[in-house]
């Protein structure tokens, strides 16, 4: 059983499709799924599709790319959401300073996006619940801000940064986890990660629909990225580890769980 630990269903373009869609993963493997908010509204309609499908889990929380319309009210209403049972984490939250040299106007500075993470890093501490952390170009000023915050549980999704960092990640006792992004050519930063990491805090993600793994990005148009592809991540890790798939789908998905506090399994 394949556990996509990243999709955002809430997204638009599975308006068409979104309900049998999501009815269709259990019989493709694919048995569960966490759907992150980037806003107040995404991280409702995440609570909504994990009551409606038992499969699915919520985390809320606001992405870095929203801060500028996140006050007070905001961090309410997802303090208020993170009490369901159905979320079990903070999240997505984090930096992200990729936008600011190619839209700077509509980008939020440096220091909102810090002073918005650390909120909400406060928040998951307050509530009990571990983080998903988006850095994108913002490395050093993002593990600077979650060292003050090693007593929480999180995880870095879609990883993206050095051999180095995911060190410094792993010795906090935190997991990284990877996208179809590590399916794309030949990978070599990532296959050079992945050989070094313990696979017992790897988790697997689609960010979807964003993010569609090789081969299925390379058919004509864009391919809409769904958990049916989950499993080319699981297949990569396990070439650039040299296990073999079931062994990979297997721990991972015991990590997932393990993170979530799904079936019991516990927090670690
Ligand atoms: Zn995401």
């Amino acid at each position: 059983m394949l556990f996509d630990t990243h999709a955002h269903y809430d997204d638009a373009w599975f308006d068409a499709d979104r309900e049998q869609l999501l009815a269709s993963m259990p019989a493709h493997g694919v048995g569960l799924i966490v759907n992150p908010g980037c806003t107040v509204e995404t991280s409702e309609t995440a609570v909504r599709l994990a009551e409606r499908f038992d499969f699915v889990y919520a985390a809320v929380g606001i992405h870095p790319e929203y801060s500028m319309g996140a006050g007070e009210a905001e961090l309410a209403r997802i303090r208020a959401l993170s009490a369901h049972p159905r979320v079990r984490a903070i999240g997505e939250i984090g930096l992200d300073y990729y936008w600011e040299k190619r839209s700077p106007e509509t980008t939020p500075p440096r220091e909102r996006q810090k002073e918005l993470l650390r909120a909400q890093l406060e928040l998951a501490r307050e509530v009990g619940l571990p983080v998903i952390i988006h850095d994108r170009e913002a490395h050093e000023d993002c593990l600077n801000i979650v060292r003050d915050f090693s007593d929480l549980r999180g995880v870095y999704h879609c990883y993206s940064g050095s051999l180095e960092t995911a060190k410094e990640i792993l010795a906090l006792g935190w997991y990284l986890s990877f996208t179809g992004v590590i399916t794309y050519g030949r990978a070599k930063k990532a296959r050079r990660i992945i050989e070094q990491l313990p696979i017992e805090r790897i988790m697997i993600e689609t960010d979807s629909p964003y993010l569609t793994p090789e081969p299925e990005r390379l058919q004509p148009g864009r391919v809409r990225n769904s958990s049916l592809y989950v499993h080319r991540v699981a297949e990569r890790i396990a070439e650039f580890k040299g296990m073999t798939v079931d062994e990979v789908e297997r721990i991972t998905t015991e990590n997932g769980k393990r993170f979530f506090d799904i079936d019991g399994a516990g927090g670690a």
